[in-house]
């Protein structure tokens, strides 16, 4: 699409083509938006009969024309009357190129092409694309009329479940914590029921008729969170965004979204939970940071939750500059399993010539022999491969799982419901997979995949049910690392942490 750029009474404001005033008004040919000079929002009038649905889907949110179901006449009137703002999706800076949604700046996640709608050589983010082009055509809208009110439902929490002492600590220090626009850490061990945890200080924001946000990396999880939800906010309106999700669109006073879909939000939310802060790929994307400080208003309360927070957050931790609480105990109380290094040999080796190291090879046996379940952690697809191929020949039922196996969710159904006895996988079963009863080991465990918080939280497996507390966690290895090392300090330090 074209704009132009208008003055009217010293001011300049734009218009789309179609609906640009007389030519002798304008100041620049039609061309893309990024491409005008700057200019403003006309002020609010506050006797236009603005549209209540258009400021309920459009509030606390910056969303692309495409993504509107209203036609441009009825979003343009609302520009006229300063009920929105369009802003540039792309715009350039002392020569360098910004995504306005995602924060991107490296050139290399830009591309130009001939483009029809603006009849120009357009560039685009290729950052956000999941999401809908962003290009130097397509403006980011987002409402300035009046914000839409959250009034705080008639019935709030309905759980009635006990926190363990650790959980009630960390519950009643989130609860404090709703509107001091401050940040807290919630350290919490794999297992310790960190959701429940979360139940009261959702309920205290709401009532203060705040809207909510809990941000995951991972879409499993919000899927399994929605139902959860629901169940104890029952009459909260819960929303639930990921790629392909039916909630899209929707406003709700508490979201559960994927870091990539708070991209669509700017400046919403007053209560912002972010749930395995250090789990790719929220750690390493500099986009999803900037999605997460620009989805909360500037004094948003925000919440990190994990079992294995990054160095960063603990150096700030000890700096006194955020504040931690620590749930050193599983919710059933018994201490994690610690894990046990073994030795053995070149194992990689050993399995190009079709062969397993004689130790793993005895583990493998008693597991079968015991009928004990076990994952089988491995650092790359082309090990497991390997494995599995030398692992059906002892016993057939056997199999593998890697990020891009299509069967990946049938897999792992057949192992939760006992129908395969060890499932070698790759760390993308490293959090998250809850199954009863179950021991671990790695393969490889020297390999630089398997830093301290990926063993910590593959370790987490073991002995999550109060029925199975206990299990058995073995590194194997072909030489001991500082992640291994300190992974066991780690949860040898969390079973020692005094339990106030
Ligand atoms: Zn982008
Ligand atoms: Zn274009």
């Amino acid at each position: 699409m074209k704009f132009v750029a208008y003055s009217d009474h010293d001011h300049i404001f734009i218009a789309p083509i179609h609906y640009a005033p007389p030519k002798e008004q304008w100041c620049t040919p039609p061309t893309a938006i990024s491409k005008l000079p700057s200019f403003e929002t006309p002020l609010l009038n506050l006797q236009f009969p603005y549209s209540h649905d258009l400021q309920t889907t459009l509030s606390g949110k910056q969303l692309l024309l495409s993504e509107l179901s209203f036609d441009l006449d009825h979003i343009h009137h609302h520009y006229i009357h300063g009920y929105l703002a369009y802003h540039a999706g792309i715009t350039t800076e002392k020569g360098r190129t910004y995504c306005q949604r995602c924060g991107n700046d490296d050139p290399q996640l830009f591309a130009t092409y001939r483009c029809a709608r603006c009849d120009d050589m357009c560039t685009y983010c290729r950052n956000c694309l999941m999401l809908g082009r962003v290009s130097e055509c397509t403006p980011l809208v987002r409402w300035c009329g009046p914000e839409l009110k959250l009034h705080p439902p008639q019935k709030l929490l309905t759980w009635t479940g006990e926190l363990s002492t650790g959980q009630a600590r960390a519950s009643q220090a989130i609860r404090e914590a709703v509107g001091s626009g401050c940040e807290l850490l919630i350290w919490a061990v794999c297992g310790a029921g960190k959701t429940e945890v979360l139940f009261s200080g959702i309920e205290a924001a709401l009532r203060q008729g705040q809207a909510v946000a809990i941000a995951t990396p991972r879409t499993d999880v919000v899927i399994e969170l929605a139902p959860r939800l629901r169940s104890v906010f029952p009459d909260v309106g819960v929303i639930a965004l990921y790629g392909g999700s039916e909630d899209r669109g929707k406003q709700g006073q508490l979201v559960i979204a994927t870091t990539h879909q708070l991209m669509r939000y700017r400046e919403q939310f007053d209560f912002v939970v972010i749930d395995e802060v250090d789990a790719f790929p929220y750690s390493v994307d500099q986009s999803l940071t900037y999605a997460v400080s620009n989805a909360k208003k500037p004094q948003a309360t925000t919440v990190y939750l994990t079992a294995t927070p990054s160095p960063e957050l603990k150096r700030r931790v000890r700096k006194d500059e955020l504040a931690a609480i620590k749930i050193p105990r599983r919710y059933h109380g018994h201490p994690l399993p610690v894990p046990r290094f073994c030795w053995s040999g070149n194992w990689q080796k050993r399995l190009k010539k079709g062969k397993l190291p004689s130790i793993v090879r005895k583990w493998v046996e008693e597991k079968l022999a015991d009928n004990k379940q076990a994952f089988l952690f491995v650092p790359s697809v082309e090990a497991l491969q390997r494995l599995v191929d030398v692992l059906q020949k002892i016993d057939s039922r056997i199999i593998g799982v890697h990020a891009e196996d299509e069967e990946r969710r049938e897999k792992v159904a057949s192992f939760r419901e006992g129908r395969t006895p060890i499932l070698v996988t790759t760390t993308i079963l490293e959090r998250g997979v809850t199954v009863a009863n179950t021991d671990v080991a790695v393969l490889g465990a020297e390999e630089a995949i398997f830093t301290e918080s990926a063993l910590v939280q593959i370790s987490g497996r073991v002995g999550r049910s109060a029925n199975h507390p206990r299990g058995d966690v073995l590194f194997f290895h072909y030489g001991k690392t500082k992640a291994m090392v300190e992974a066991r300090a780690h949860i040898v330090a969390m079973n020692d942490a005094e339990v106030r």
